[in-house]
């Protein structure tokens, strides 16, 4: 089949519209087999749950087209596995991570003709949804539940490439709290960050960086990106907290670095004040990959990492081995991608 006729490389990182998405209910205690769906909307009762209560969660993954035209998507079990966890914590039902790589696999296959080509620098972004949707006015968990799984082609998150940006330290307004859902990828935590984003932006930052809400001492992560950092000597550090979702990225770049780079690498508690002894520092995340880190700025000091718009060299070279893992052109050794039948 032909290929969507979209200017591949100039691609925004924004929703485009697919051929087809793919939608499972859960009702009376089982998941139904999946459907294809043609529109890109969904109907739903006003009394929802997902609606009233945000119980809602979402999951984020890329897929590749090598060189050789073959198709792979990236960790997909372990967003699998996420979702998992998501639902668990916000009461809702499990999605069986048979049924949440089967859907994947689908959309791809039934949207194939718009998997960016390789070499373009545009990947298939795929999004699914988990909803709780049966009507409440009580503040109850649904006993009812529709998974969704989308696709929609993106360009590179920063056309540039690596372009290092420029953040502050938010030390005032949280997304997150001890106890509470920010371990988990679910909408909630996001409309809580909205407006600590917006506030930045207005100040001339890219985003913030948090620190965490019971002591304001220790670095947590970015609004929807983990945070890590490289030490003068050489060390990957990245920071451990609750209030922290757990990065597919980050988790595969800190075993790149400890086991390809031979770095050491440490996930704890990161104090704030350790940014002053870092050599580099950046976000991490399935859309950017790496963000580098131009500055921080931190009780009214900056602290510069890239004087010039030159990426680091330890982001870089964990940037383009993660990048080359995924398209296929470095040896796929831990096994990270999994291959979609497109034929
Ligand atoms: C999705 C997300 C990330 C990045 O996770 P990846 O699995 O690397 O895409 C980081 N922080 C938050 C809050 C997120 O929602």
């Amino acid at each position: 089949m032909d290929k969507a006729n979209l200017d591949w490389s100039n691609l925004p990182f924004g929703y485009v519209k697919t051929d087809f998405h793919v939608e499972s209910y859960y009702k009376d205690g089982k998941w139904s087999s999946l459907q294809t769906m043609e529109k890109d909307t969904i109907e739903l009762s006003m009394a929802a749950t997902c609606l009233h209560y945000g119980q809602e969660a979402f999951e984020g993954l890329k897929v590749f087209e090598h060189k050789d035209g073959t198709v792979s998507v990236f960790r997909v079990d372990e967003n699998a596995l996420r979702l998992q966890r998501s639902a668990r914590k916000l009461v809702m039902q499990e999605v069986p991570q048979d049924l949440f790589i089967e859907a994947v696999e689908k959309v791809v296959q039934l949207n194939k003709r718009f998997i960016p080509p390789y070499g373009t620098g545009a990947t298939l972004y795929i999004r699914p949804l988990l909803l709780g949707i049966s009507g409440r006015l009580g503040v109850q968990p649904s006993e009812e539940y529709l998974f969704l799984v989308f696709a929609s082609p993106v360009g590179p998150y920063f056309k540039e490439g690596l372009k290092p940006l420029k953040f502050k330290i938010e030390e005032k307004m949280k997304r997150a709290a001890p106890g509470g859902t920010g371990d988990v990828k679910v909408g909630g935590n996001y409309a809580a960050s909205l407006r600590v984003t917006r506030q930045a932006q207005k100040e001339g930052f890219k985003e913030v960086v948090y620190l965490d809400a019971a002591t304001n001492q220790y670095l947590d992560e970015s609004g929807p990106a983990n945070f890590f950092g490289i030490t003068k000597d050489g060390k990957y550090i990245t920071p451990k907290s609750e209030t922290i979702l757990p990065s597919i990225t980050n988790k595969s770049l800190m075993h790149l670095a400890e086991h390809d780079l031979g770095m050491t690498v440490e996930n704890r508690p990161v104090r704030v004040e350790e940014i002053h002894h870092l050599a580099e520092a950046g976000c991490c995340g399935t859309a950017a990959v790496i963000t580098p880190i131009k500055s921080l700025t931190y009780q009214g000091e900056t602290i510069t990492y890239c004087e010039t718009d030159e990426v680091g060299p330890y982001s870089k070279k964990l940037y383009d081995l993660l990048t080359s893992i995924q398209v296929g052109d470095v040896p796929d050794k831990y096994g990270w991608n999994r291959k979609i039948d497109i034929r």
